[in-house]
């Protein structure tokens, strides 16, 4: 395995939406946050990596123009910012601000204004779906991929499963998706286990 074909972010959270705000890293801690969706080569392999753009795809749209690239950058960044804010408002039993509200929705048209109706045909007569089709080689692509994804999300039961982890350094967001839905870390090989350490630590000094 070479490093190209390393994954270059972590997915514990369970959802291209969740995994997505958690590309800023350290958002909650005391100093600066961390920005792991630096360029549009990192925007493509996040989509690259939650399945939700395929190789061959990810490929073609690296070759868009710098100035297009830049752009699609700028639009995930944002779009992921008013997620953020519409996700914890949801975790802390806040209601969202209006203006994260606004700019989601945004996006959700954007998203939806850049596909097309498709034909198919079937043995018996055929079948309407939606399809990217002539918008799969704009370098908005994957910003669409993922505002899809995060307003299926957002529109489902399964935000009843959505947390931020209990580490207050991280509050990175992942679906809990344990049977008794009592999952506290995003990833225990992390939080989990640096907290379970700081307990101790507590405890042998009180
Ligand atoms: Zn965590």
């Amino acid at each position: 395995m070479t490093a190209a074909d390393q994954p270059l972010f972590n997915l514990c959270g369970g959802h291209p939406a969740l995994d997505f705000v958690n590309s800023l890293d350290d958002r909650c801690g005391a100093g600066e946050p961390r920005e792991r969706l630096t360029d549009y080569g990192a925007l493509l392999r996040f989509a690259l990596e939650s399945q939700l753009l395929d190789a061959r795809r990810a490929r073609s749209l690296a070759q868009v123009a710098p100035a297009a690239a830049e752009r699609a950058v700028r639009a995930a960044r944002e779009l992921r910012e008013a997620l953020a804010a519409v996700l914890y408002a949801r975790v802390e039993q806040r209601s969202p601000p209006a203006a994260a509200l606004r700019t989601l929705e945004r996006h959700l048209h954007r998203a939806g204004q850049h596909r097309e109706l498709r034909w198919e045909r079937r043995t018996r007569g055929g079948a309407l779906s939606w399809d990217r089709g002539r918008f799969e080689a704009r370098a908005e692509l994957p910003v669409w991929l993922l505002a899809q994804s995060a307003g299926e999300l957002l529109m489902s039961e399964t935000m009843e499963r959505v947390r931020a982890c209990d580490a207050d350094t991280c509050r990175w967001l992942f679906l809990d998706t344990s049977r008794n839905h009592t999952r506290r870390w995003c990833d225990m090989k992390v939080c989990g286990n640096r907290m379970k350490a700081r307990r101790f630590q507590a405890r042998q000094e009180a």
